[in-house]
């Protein structure tokens, strides 16, 4: 995989150990390995080990610095994520959506760092100043700094999911035989379904058109591929020569 090879996750003078133990847990549970230590308050220690619960290979990989501008000096998209909202005059960011720009910009190669601040006092306003966007996950304003190895664990999910719908989209492009059906396609599918109808008398006596604007809004809702709508027109295809063997009539 290529994506999290450009992602790094970037811890600011973090004062717990345990918290650093916990952010590499959350990390290594969403296919992440880099993380980046500025500065922090304690030497990683047993307790953060033992918080890491076998993600020790990421904290053991973690280069320590001294400054944040050293941790993101190589990148080319730098988010900080901000407990508190709209502190800076930068762009804000939804987890999904900051997910979701880390992982188009990383796709074409580019370095990406995901910041995260002290557990007391956060980013520094001159440390925010070296972020491009702000990411707040919208918490209760009432109470709203999430513990740092949860926060790292939204992001990290959010990263992940948004590299998964990166991986699925491909099965859906044309040439392996599930290309989107195209409007003539379902049209052709339709006036089979009213043929059909009529044919197998199901409609006895009502006003076909209800039941045909009610399967048109099904299918339409159902995103229908090429050979599903080939599949669904092979059925119809035998229940009219079922009904011409019966010799149904309507009227
Ligand atoms: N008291 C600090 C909170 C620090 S929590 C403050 O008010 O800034 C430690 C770190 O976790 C934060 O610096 C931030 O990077 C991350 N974090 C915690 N809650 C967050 C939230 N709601 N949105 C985004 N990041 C958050």
């Amino acid at each position: 995989m290529s994506v999290p090879v450009h992602i790094r996750f970037v811890l600011v003078g973090t004062q717990h150990p345990g918290n650093i133990g916990a952010a590499a847990r959350a990390m290594k549970t969403m296919g992440l390995a880099r993380l980046v230590l500025v500065a922090p308050e304690k030497a990683l220690d047993d307790v953060a080990m033992r918080r890491s619960a076998g993600a020790e290979d990421v904290l053991g990989d973690a280069p320590v610095v001294a400054t944040l501008a050293e941790a993101v000096a190589d990148c080319q998209l730098v988010l900080g994520c901000t407990a508190r909202s709209r502190r800076v005059q930068l762009e804000e960011l939804l987890p999904e959506l900051a997910g979701q720009r880390a992982v188009a910009k990383a796709s074409e190669g580019a370095e990406v760092a995901f910041v995260f601040g002290r557990e007391r006092t956060g980013l520094t306003n001159e440390e925010l100043q070296l972020c491009h966007l702000a990411v707040h996950i919208p918490s209760n304003p009432e109470f709203s700094s999430l513990n740092l190895a949860a926060a790292v664990q939204v992001l990290a999910y959010e990263v992940r999911m948004a590299q998964l719908e990166g991986q699925v989209q491909p099965a859906r492009e044309p040439g392996f035989g599930d290309a989107p059906a195209s409007h003539a396609q379902l049209e052709g599918m339709f006036s089979q379904f009213g043929e059909t109808l009529d044919q197998i008398d199901f409609h006895k006596g009502r006003a076909p058109e209800s039941a045909m604007r009610k399967l048109r809004r099904l299918f339409m809702k159902a995103d229908l591929t090429e050979q599903e709508v080939r599949l669904l027109r092979g059925i119809l295809a035998d229940a009219q020569r079922m009904a011409r063997l019966a010799g149904i009539r309507p009227d």
